[in-house]
């Protein structure tokens, strides 16, 4: 069956349709319902309180060409929200996942112990064997460290997991008390590459810099860029249709089933930042042609700042969901316009989906008209809406958790968002073109890429939302039980703060942090499995016999 298909053939063409359709089309709950709901929600708060969130709660029209939300800005105390801080954004999500390395947290134990292993971030150690995912390295500072200072006690830490492990490189990740008593990890961490010769890479992450995890991304890949990419001085070219993947983290396999499609495609992955991700291949990764960005709140500073520095040029893509994963492999072939991976892509497309679509469709029967609140990440509430739509599922409310207005409105917002004080604590790093190895397209090519309009973009989530669907930035716990009682969504994609409070309404909750114990659900696989998931969750009868403990 599948060689008799062609990427024209109606039944692909038929269902993006029916996919597009169900992520524009207008919401199902009337404007009135949805006024009145906002309307509850903010008449709770105290004015002022009330007068920011109803910045961060919008219902959307599309008639209203550049539409506004406000988003990473501070929570206001007292409200409980789903956010992390900055420790977790730098080392937990995009320092951590090197499995090769060793990552000390230095700071008392408990920020250390309960960010272990919580993102179910895989890794496959590389011929040496070395794989220290599964350890928890802290520097347990006690009272005594906190009033004469933690630095010896870190260096010696330091020395301890350089003597035991011989890791690829060493992280230290600072956390709040840190920040409070002023130790110097930078000059630690000098010290200790020069006398052990490995690099030692310090990471000034306290929890408490910028207003949510966003701030620990932003720190992470000035590190990495700083004091990894391009530390291979040797390899000069690595040949072929190269591309890194940024910004997509491994969660439950996710990147393997990314990278068996491309490796199919003939395209090879030099190096993730930071799924299943080593040190060897991130040091490369100014040798790939292009970045291909997945998270877009995570990790576009590295992806601006190696086409400063390299020239690498980056584009923004989605792996999640069928219809999703195929537009950003015909986008990648476009990139590299080269007729035998063209044709080959339009060949992995064509099989891949039609092995997928039949598996789909008897989960799509029973899904279909379903209704999902997403509120999640800085890319995930977006990504995921082209999955639930693969199945005839409608996302009526999203939202982020630490997201920026360009997630939301698109990078055509950037020129007019206010820098505050909270963002300017995170350090803007001057960058300057590498004399020797800037290396971007001709400039036929880019004219050629700028026509195609498929670089250095990302137009939000915005603009793939149906009207009167409802924008809601850093939600609340307050907020999300108004929404659930009045809109009794039949699923929502969130994360482990809200998962039992929503599951103890009745609503069937799946988690997209960490993806509870399933995945991959990324490519074409994993939305069979993520498809799977869902129907297991939705139609289970089991919700019906659910009463809140406060109802
Ligand atoms: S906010 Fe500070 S104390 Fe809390 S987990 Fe983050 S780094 Fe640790």
């Amino acid at each position: 069956m599948t060689e008799k298909l062609s990427p024209t053939t109606d039944f692909e063409s038929v269902s993006q349709q029916a996919q597009q359709g169900v992520m524009l089309s207008p919401s199902p709950i009337s404007l009135e319902e949805t006024q009145d709901s906002i309307a509850e929600i903010i008449e709770a708060y105290p004015k002022k309180v009330a007068r920011k969130r109803s910045k961060h709660i919008v219902v959307r029209d599309p008639s209203i060409p550049e539409q506004e939300i406000n988003a990473n800005a501070r929570t206001t105390p007292g409200i409980i929200t789903q956010r992390g801080c900055a420790f977790a954004g730098c080392k937990g999500v995009v320092v951590g996942p090197f499995g090769d390395c060793v990552h000390i947290v230095h700071g008392p134990i408990g920020c250390s112990y309960y960010s272990w292993l919580t993102r179910r971030n895989q890794f496959k150690p590389r011929e040496d064997g070395k794989d220290f995912l599964h350890y928890c390295f802290s520097t347990d500072l006690n009272e005594h460290d906190v009033v004469f200072g933690g630095v010896n006690k870190l260096k010696q830490a330091v020395q301890e997991a350089y003597d035991i492990f011989q890791p690829k490189s060493i992280t230290i990740h600072s956390t709040c008390p840190v920040g409070l008593i002023g130790d110097d990890i930078q000059g630690a961490a000098r010290e200790m590459t020069q006398k052990l010769g490995l690099p030692v890479v310090a990471f000034n992450c306290e929890g408490y810099k910028g207003v949510s995890q966003s701030a620990g991304h932003h720190i992470a890949n000035n590190g990495f860029f700083q004091h990894w990419i391009g530390n291979d001085t040797e390899t000069e070219e690595i040949e072929g249709f190269t591309v890194n993947l940024m910004g997509e983290y491994n969660i439950g396999g996710d990147s393997w089933e990314i990278e068996r499609v491309l490796e199919k495609c003939g395209i090879k992955v030099v190096s993730t930042f930071s799924g299943d991700a080593s040190y060897d291949d991130a040091i490369k990764a100014h040798l790939a042609k292009i970045n291909l960005v997945m998270c877009h709140r995570s990790i576009n500073y590295m992806a601006n700042m190696m086409e400063e520095k390299y020239g690498t040029p980056w584009m923004k893509v989605n792996f999640i969901g069928v219809h999703a994963f195929a537009k950003s492999l015909r986008k990648i072939a476009k990139f590299f316009n080269d007729p035998a991976l063209t044709k080959r892509v339009e060949d992995v497309i064509v099989e891949e989906l039609a092995i997928a679509e039949a598996q789909l469709t008897q989960y799509r029967k029973r899904l279909e008209g379903k209704t999902v609140f997403l509120f999640v990440g800085g890319s995930r509430a977006h990504h995921y809406q082209e999955l639930f739509a693969d199945l005839g599922m409608k996302t009526i409310v999203a939202g982020y958790e630490f997201a920026h207005r360009d997630d939301y409105e698109g990078r055509q917002a950037l020129p007019n968002i206010k820098v505050d004080a909270d963002s300017r604590n995170i350090e803007e790093l001057d960058v300057e073109r590498d004399p020797e190895r800037y290396n971007p397209p001709s400039d036929a090519e880019m004219e050629r890429l700028r026509n195609e309009n498929i670089m250095n973009d990302y137009k939000g989530m915005m603009p793939d939302m149906g009207e009167g669907t409802l924008l809601v930035d850093n939600i609340s716990h307050h907020e999300l039980d108004v929404l659930i009682k009045r809109f009794k969504p039949d699923l929502i994609g969130s994360g482990i703060k809200d998962k039992y409070v929503i599951e103890k309404f009745g609503v069937p909750c799946k988690q997209l942090h960490n993806y509870d114990y399933g995945g991959p659900f990324a490519g074409f696989r994993g939305a069979v499995n993520f498809a799977k998931d869902v129907d297991l969750r939705v139609n289970s009868p089991t919700w019906q016999y659910i009463k809140a403990p406060w109802d």
